[in-house]
């Protein structure tokens, strides 16, 4: 049995950038240790502030990832689960890819 398979550009997408403007900007959200995001089914669900060294100094804010931790800059809303995973996280369990990985596969390696 072959479960259809699952694309990123399918899934809805939770980008910092969008949270950081929500809350009123940059120093809002260093402030913040954690924000609660309401998921279009009406689910809230808590997203920690993970913090890392910036490149050009000072700190770089990002999610943690509510499945696994890791820190990410993008979420995608999920039914399953937490209803937040990071890109990684959805590879790991639905093997999703994006659409342009497949269709070049497919080109790469033409049927026999
Ligand atoms: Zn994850």
């Amino acid at each position: 049995m072959t479960r259809p398979r699952t694309y990123f550009e399918d899934l809805p997408a939770l980008h910092l950038e969008d949270v950081r403007r929500q809350v009123g900007g940059r120093r809002k959200l260093a402030a913040a240790s954690s924000v609660t995001v309401l998921l279009p089914e009406g689910r809230e669900v808590q997203i920690t502030i993970a913090r890392r060294p910036g490149v050009l100094g000072g700190e770089e804010l990002l999610f943690a990832c509510p499945t696994c931790g890791r820190p990410c800059r993008v979420l995608r809303i999920v039914q399953h689960g937490p209803g937040l995973t990071c890109t990684r996280c959805l590879q790991v369990a639905c093997a999703a890819k994006y659409r342009s990985q497949v269709l070049q596969r497919t080109v790469a390696s033409p049927a026999a």
